[in-house]
Order: C-alpha cells, then structure tokens, then sequence
C-alpha cells in the first residue's frame, strides 16, 4: 500500500503540517514541518511524535492523544519541545484534531505546528528577569489566568499557585470585604486601562492586602501591559504606611499642643494686662500703650484725650453696703466705660476706684462731651445687686495733648488736678486742666 501523504494544499502552507497514527507515529509531515525540525521526508515517516516531544512532557502528551483517539476530546493545542535532527529542542505550538473515516472511527490525527521557540525564548526572559526583580511579580494573561507569579508573591501572600490560578480566585481572598473589593477591582480596571492607553507603567495602586495568615499588608502595585499579557509587581509598603501614619497622628498631636500653648500665651497675655474685677486694662497695659500713642500723636500731629474718673464717696459705699456692693459699683462703671468707648479707645482700671481713659484722636470738646455722658449714664442708674440698690456718682479730670502737657506724666497729672478740682467743687462733676503742670518741662512760659 502506498504512504499516505499529506494533500497537496496543505503541502504549499507556510506552516508545518503533520499526519499522526494514533500512536503518535508520523504518517507524513509536509515540507515546512521537515524544514522546521530539520528531518528529511523519508527520515520524518520513521519518527514517532511522543518520542520528539521532550521526556519531561511527554507523559501528558500521550494522554492527550489516548483521549483524541478515543474520541473523548474534539481537538486540542499543546505547546510542547520537540527534538530538531541536529538534536536540540524547538518549541512547537502543536495543534491536534482527530480524523475519523466514513465509519466514524478515528485513524489518524492531524496537527499543525506551529514555531513559537521566539516567543518561549521572550516568556523565559521575562520570567527570569521577574524572578530576579528584588519585588515580587505576578504575569497575568488577558484572560485572568495567572501565568507565571515570583517566589517572592508566595513570601509575601502566603498564597500557592494552586490557591490563586486567577485573578478571579485572588480577588475574594486578597480582598474578604465585598465593597472594598468592589473598590479595589474598580481602580485595577483603571490602572489597566491606563497602561494600554499610554503604553508606559501605570500605579500606584495602593491596597490592604489580606494574606493567608490572615494578615493585612498594605501592598502598592504597579501594572506593566504586555498587550496579551500584564506584568504586576507588588511591594509590601505596611511599615512606610504604619511609619506615615504615626508621623501624621505625631503631627496632629502636635499641632494640638502648639494651638493649646497658643492659647493660653494669650490668656496669660489678656491676665497680664487685664484688671480681673472689671476686665478692663490695667496699668501695666496702660503705661505701654499710652506712652506709644502719644509717640504717634506727636508724628501725626493729632490730638489725644486723656479722662481720670474716680468714683465719689466709694469708701462710704463700701462701708454702708459692704465690699462686695463697692466691687459691683465698679464692675458697672467697667460696663459702661466699655460699652461707651470705640475701637481705638484704650479704657484702663488705673488704681482702687479710679479710672482712665486714653481717647486717641480725641480734642477737648468731644472728650468732654464724652466724659459728661458717662457721668450721667453712671449717676442716672442705680446700682443693684443681692440685697442692695444704691446710686454712685463719679468726678472726672481731663487733659488733652498737647495742650496740657507733652508727655504722659504730665498729662496724667493735669487731668488729676483737674479731677482733684472737680471733688472740690463737689462731685458729681466733670472738669477740664486749665493749664499745663508747672513741672512740665515742655509747658508754655504763659
Ligand atoms: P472721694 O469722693 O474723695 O473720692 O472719696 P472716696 O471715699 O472715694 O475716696 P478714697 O480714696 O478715700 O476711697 C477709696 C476707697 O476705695 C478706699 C478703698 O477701700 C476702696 N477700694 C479700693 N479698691 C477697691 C476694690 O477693689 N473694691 C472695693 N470694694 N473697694 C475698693
Ligand atoms: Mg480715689
Ligand atoms: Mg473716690
């Protein structure tokens, strides 16, 4: 009987052609197959396919073709070693489909073969440039399937390959929480779809990875596309996350107590120029502040008010009503003072029942008007607290620069003899100075 060939369309394609014995024999194998291992025709019809096929391989290769021949499977491919003439291994994309005669019993088996050495070639570099990568990788096909992953993604997940063959079975076990992981598979979709789009790497993705241990690492991914596969690398980031989050909770806490020191330097501030019974200034604050605004009305050639207030009779007050009724005498004055007075205005508790006001930009006539007003909202209510009702009057003085002296001690002391004239005149009563002290260095000769 003579050979079986191979048909003469399938001779002429550019691709290896093979017809197979159930055995695996080879029946024929067209010109591009010969070419392709290196047989001549007559030498390829004595070769057996599973004796080509590498040792390592070749156990599963003949369970695939038993189950072919069988009829058990339509057709398969195998990517498999085969042994060229000159005694090294190509690797073939074998793709196999069984024949069956007009009886429907399968004879023979065609297979095309197809050179994929190249790209095995390119899949083992890479391979071995991921195993040498000093962080652990994971080749993912288009399809899901894990292609190849690094010893270091065992290390670092604890996970097998048989446990995570797919991105499909590393999602539920890499991410438990439902939402979160709708989350995550969200933002891998966009990283991917970055890397095509823009053809470069794309990440990071940073993500709370639960490992078989049951741990959480905090893992930050990059994605490298590969178009019919991804290359993922993955660097556990858990103790730069932990170190960032501990310098973030540091530096609240610090912010904190930097606000807390603020504050109380300014209650310190407001107590060390505040009187407490009243809350208005007190000397202290009024020595400072009076002495530079009369700097500034000296630069800006405007005048300043001063207003002393005492209140009358206060020791009889307190002696009639007790010392808590003068303290509420004077809290009410505060009041008013404060309720009276505009921004500018700097109104000081100066000793024991005596006040002073410094009026910036303030002349005579409306510091007067001003000193009269208090005077009789003061006389015109009556003080009432807890078990007492009394009426107060106050007397003041008031001096104004430059007219009645060029410095504060000066000033200060015209607007007590005018305050001292006032008491003599009778209380309740406002005065103005009538001339600058004689001691005042810079008084007019007049
Ligand atoms: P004049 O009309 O002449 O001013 O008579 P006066 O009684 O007000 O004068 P004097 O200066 O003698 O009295 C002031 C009193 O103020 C004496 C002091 O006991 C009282 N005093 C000083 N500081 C306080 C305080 O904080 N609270 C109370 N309740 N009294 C105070
Ligand atoms: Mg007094
Ligand atoms: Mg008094």
């Amino acid at each position: 009987m003579p050979a079986e060939r191979i048909p003469p369309l399938a001779e002429q394609l550019p691709v290896g052609i093979a017809l197979l014995r159930p055995d695996g024999g080879l029946i024929d194998l067209n010109a591009h197959g010969c070419r392709m291992l290196g047989y001549t025709r007559e030498e390829s019809r004595q070769l057996n396919c599973l004796t080509l096929v590498h040792p390592d391989e070749r156990a599963g290769s003949r369970a695939h073709l038993a189950a072919l021949a069988a009829g058990e499977s339509d057709a398969c491919t195998l990517d498999r070693r085969l042994l060229c003439k000159d005694g090294r291994y190509l690797w073939v994309s074998m793709a196999l489909t069984p024949l069956a005669d007009a009886s429907g019993t399968i004879g023979k088996l065609a297979c095309t073969l197809q050179d994929i050495d190249a790209r095995k070639l390119a899949e083992e570099r890479l391979r071995r440039i991921l195993r040498e990568m000093p962080i652990a990788t994971a080749v993912v096909n288009w399809n899901g399937t894990l292609a190849h992953r690094s010893e270091k993604f065992e290390a670092l997940f604890g996970y097998s390959h048989e446990e995570v063959p797919s991105m499909q079975d590393w999602l539920p076990l890499a991410y438990p929480d439902p939402a979160y992981r709708q989350v995550i598979a969200a933002q891998i979709a966009e990283v991917v779809a970055s890397a095509q789009r823009e053809g470069r790497v794309a990440g990071p993705l940073l993500a709370r990875v639960r490992c078989r241990d049951g741990s959480d690492k905090m893992i930050e991914f990059h994605y490298v596309d590969l178009v019919q596969q991804g290359v993922w690398t993955m660097a556990d980031v858990s103790g730069r996350h932990l170190l960032e989050a501990a310098m973030r909770a540091a530096n609240e806490h610090l912010m904190a107590r930097l606000g807390e020191i603020h504050q109380l330097q300014e209650q310190l501030r407001e107590q060390a120029i505040r009187d407490p019974l009243t809350g208005l200034y007190n000397r202290r604050y009024l020595d400072e502040t009076l002495t530079r605004e009369l700097a500034r009305a000296q630069r800006e050639g405007g005048p300043l008010s001063l207003i002393l207030i005492d209140i009358d009779r206060f020791k009889q007050i307190n002696d009639t009503h007790g010392h808590p009724a003068g303290d509420e005498v004077l809290r009410t004055l505060a009041g008013l003072l404060r309720e009276g007075a505009r921004l500018e205005d700097i109104p000081c508790r100066y000793g024991g029942e005596e006040f002073l006001l410094v009026l910036p930009g303030m002349d005579l006539p409306a510091a007067r008007q001003r000193a009269e007003d208090w005077r009789e909202r003061f006389a015109g209510q009556p003080v009432v607290g807890e078990g007492f009702a009394l009426d107060a009057t106050l007397s003041a003085g008031i001096a104004v620069f430059p007219a009645h002296g060029q410095d504060s001690a000066a000033l200060i002391e015209a607007a007590d003899r005018a305050l001292y004239a006032a008491k003599r005149l009778g209380r309740n009563r406002c005065e103005t100075a009538t001339s600058p002290s004689p001691t005042d260095p810079a008084a007019p000769a007049s």
